[in-house]
């Protein structure tokens, strides 16, 4: 499933492609992918200038301006999802679902478990619910460790799934967040209002550390991102703990745990993570 790392770097990939671009139109081929896709997306696209390409949480937003209402394309890749340019006479794929049209290529949307989104919000229009409830940014200056460990005073749940959380921050998926409490020496398990601001001060550069890494590895292979055949599998992260149940732990030697928490799998080093 496409993270945070994955879809920044489908963002920076589309964005030289795409910015300051016109969209001529858009075909749709399936009613609805995870939420109905609008039957007139092709009318409100024709025209539209590309003005920016941004990022919240997973979701690429493509603003856009001069067609019939500014406004801005909202993108989730959902499980499966990928963007890729082809050229206008290219084949099109059962899991091909919504083409942009550009003057010489078209940006093609395919989804084969269909979890994704394709959804145009006007710009006069209130935040889409799906956007209004996100927390902050983890690469963003307002994510501190002053914050965070503000935010968690009243939270006993345990420290890993509370940063799972988007309402309270986006992006940190499951592999990023294992990696990130073993940077920081901070147990999965720990309750969250139990962890001290010294603590956090070692988390949140680990989070920032850790998902940058992963959208450098991933930098490498933009253009096979969004150019080629478009496969949107997770980035080669070198990881220390994720998925090494039983491998010694390369800080201790010590055996590497696999635990379930919030139904999710959770791999930490109980000598090193307190
Ligand atoms: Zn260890």
């Amino acid at each position: 499933m496409p993270e945070l790392p994955e879809v920044e770097v489908c963002r920076r990939g589309l964005q030289p492609e795409v910015e300051g671009q016109t969209i001529l139109g858009a075909t749709v081929r399936v009613p609805r992918l995870r939420l109905p896709l609008s039957a007139t997306l092709g009318e409100t696209l024709a025209g539209q200038r590309v003005a920016a390409v941004r990022r919240r949480g997973k979701y690429l937003l493509l603003d856009c301006r001069g067609g019939v209402e500014d406004g801005c394309l909202i993108i989730h890749l959902g499980m499966s999802g990928n963007l890729r340019f082809v050229a206008p006479e290219a084949p099109v794929g059962k899991h091909d679902h919504v083409d942009l049209l550009f003057a010489r290529r078209v940006l093609r949307f395919s989804d084969p478990r269909r979890f994704g989104l394709v959804l145009w919000q006007a710009a006069d229009a209130p935040a889409h619910p799906l956007l209004a409830v996100l927390g902050l940014e983890p690469l963003d200056d307002e994510f501190t460790a002053e914050w965070l460990w503000a935010a968690t005073r009243r939270r006993a749940a345990p420290i890993k799934p509370l940063l799972m959380d988007s309402h309270l921050v986006v992006g940190i998926g499951n592999i990023y967040a294992s990696e990130s409490l073993f940077r920081a020496g901070i147990s999965p398990l720990r309750a969250a209002n139990r962890i001290s601001g010294e603590r956090y001060e070692r988390l949140v550069p680990a989070i920032r550390q850790t998902l940058s890494d992963a959208i450098a590895a991933g930098g490498s292979s933009i253009r096979d991102y969004v150019h080629s055949d478009g496969g949107a599998g997770c980035f080669q992260v070198d990881c220390a703990v994720y998925d090494r149940a039983g491998a010694p732990c390369r800080r201790c030697g010590g055996s590497v745990r696999q635990i379930r928490q919030a139904g999710r799998s959770t791999y930490y080093c109980a000598s090193c993570q307190h």
